[in-house]
């Protein structure tokens, strides 16, 4: 069995993560799949998806802190957007990940969640979440 959902993300800020671990758990739920593995992909190229700490609200700005530090804004950058910075994050953190369902849940630590990133916004994104099972 498959199921394909997705879902919009709207930030408000350049450099922003959006806790999406209650639409992908929505989603599982709603995919009817007991057992399976879950692939969250985000079709943009200076946004990422990971998985962080959901319980301080101090870790997503302490590691945008530490991306910009890694890929701060360069004069040597070529890229007429101007952006290139948030590209490379969006390459460094990635496009996708994947997770596993189990008794219809995502299989996730207590601490963790789903972290949509954004590197140059405000925009209004897209979400795919594909679940695969039994
Ligand atoms: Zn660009």
């Amino acid at each position: 069995m498959t199921s394909l959902l997705s879902f919009s993300v709207k930030t408000s800020a350049k450099a922003q993560w959006i806790n999406i671990t209650a639409e992908v758990q929505k989603a599982c739920g709603a995919s009817g799949i007991a057992e399976g593995i879950c692939v969250i992909f985000v079709p943009h190229t200076t946004a990422a998806v990971t998985l962080n700490e959901n319980a301080d609200p101090d870790v997503p700005p302490d590691v945008i802190l530490a991306l910009d530090r890694i890929s701060p804004d360069l004069k040597e950058f070529r890229h007429s957007e101007g952006n290139s910075a948030a590209h490379t994050k969006s390459s460094i953190v990635g496009p996708s990940i994947t997770l596993i369902v189990s008794s219809g849940r995502l299989l996730l630590g207590t601490w963790q969640g789903i972290w949509f990133n954004e590197y140059d916004g405000p925009r209004t994104r897209k979400v795919h979440v594909r679940i695969m099972g039994e």
